[in-house]
């Protein structure tokens, strides 16, 4: 009993000072959600044959292939640019190393196979059969931009209800970063998007509309009980000791294939007029309460990052911010035709 105590505890400093000093002794990765692996970017250039530059930009690097074909990685960023379309990645590009960049494996593996190298997997004991569904998140064609808004009949959201809710309030900030508060931010966007929404024949319910503090309880009760088709949270982001993060995304619940519609509507429109990085719809992976317990159709939008000083002087300016309700106002709306088309 006592020696194998023993045995267990040696075992167990074993494999610690082994992955301390960075041997990683063989295992069996039990774990659900095992470590993330990555590779270096001229690693993965070399296996392909390609070579590596920085720029454009101070954040960007280009991988070069020998017919000219590029792939543009940025940091921070879950996407890159093959030929000048965008694709959204698992997980965001990691770190600058020196003049190297560190890339999440699973970057590697699609761009390895983009160009028809599928099997150029790292290591032994990954599978070479993983296979990647993403969706490309190109920049819709013919996009109307915020200066020629799309011709307002005064019924396109007729019969809709939806709720919306302004993120914080009160006591509340959110975020803040150079003297902006996400909450007022959230506010003013989301009093902009309920004028468009009435406009268009909707009924609107807001969980507020001045600086106070609905908990997150009453937010969900007021979605769960309003008899609305759609919720939507406007939030900002912020990323701390990030200033260069910026772009926008939408968060849905996982179990909701009607939140992830709803998403895509959302993201695909702003992505059209913003002319922000684009972050994508994701699955929520912090179970938000808005969007854990609302019983309807919910989505957490994020307009973008006041922490990045460029990016949250327009999230503060007038004309941006109708920008931004204008944007979400058509994701709303191409959601409702969608689902008026089922349902009629
Ligand atoms: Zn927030």
């Amino acid at each position: 009993m006592r020696a194998s105590v023993l045995v267990i505890a040696f075992l167990a400093f074993f494999v610690a000072s082994c992955s301390a000093i960075g041997v990683i002794p063989p295992q069996t990765v039990t774990s659900q959600d095992p470590e993330p692996r990555t590779i270096m970017l001229s690693e993965m250039v070399k296996s392909m044959g390609w070579r590596y530059e920085s720029g454009p930009g101070a954040y960007n690097y280009r991988a070069i292939g020998p017919k000219g074909d590029q792939v543009v990685f940025t940091i921070g960023r879950d996407i890159v640019s093959i030929n000048n379309t965008k694709w959204r990645q698992e997980r965001d590009v990691v770190e600058k190393r020196g003049k190297d960049l560190l890339l999440p494996e699973s970057t590697f593996n699609f761009v390895a196979k983009h160009f028809g190298m599928h099997h150029l997997v790292r290591g032994t004991t990954a599978p070479d059969t993983v296979d990647y569904t993403l969706e490309p998140i190109a920049p819709l064609p013919g996009a109307a931009s915020p200066s020629e808004p799309p011709k307002a009949t005064g019924t396109e959201l007729r019969g809709l209800t939806i709720c919306i809710d302004p993120g914080h309030g009160g006591h509340d900030t959110g975020g803040q970063a150079f003297g902006l508060d996400e909450k007022t931010i959230a506010l003013k966007v989301s009093m902009l998007l309920r004028d468009l929404c009435t406009g268009a024949g909707a009924k609107v319910i807001m969980t507020r509309e001045s600086d106070v503090y609905p908990d997150l309880d009453k937010r969900v009760e007021i979605a769960n009980t309003c008899g609305c088709d759609l919720f939507l949270s406007v939030h900002a982001n912020i990323a701390p000791g990030s200033g260069e993060v910026d772009g926008f995304e939408a968060f849905y619940n996982g179990n909701s294939a009607s939140g992830a519609r709803f998403a895509k509507s959302l993201v695909a429109a702003y992505d059209a007029v913003s002319g922000a990085p684009n972050r994508g719809a994701k699955k929520d992976p912090r179970g938000l309460r808005v969007l854990e317990k609302t019983k309807v159709t919910a989505v957490l939008f994020e307009l973008g990052f006041l922490s990045n000083q460029a990016e949250g002087k327009r999230l503060a300016s007038e004309s941006y911010q109708k920008t931004m309700a204008k944007a979400l106002f058509n994701g709303i709306v191409n959601e409702w035709s969608k689902k008026a088309s089922v349902s009629r």
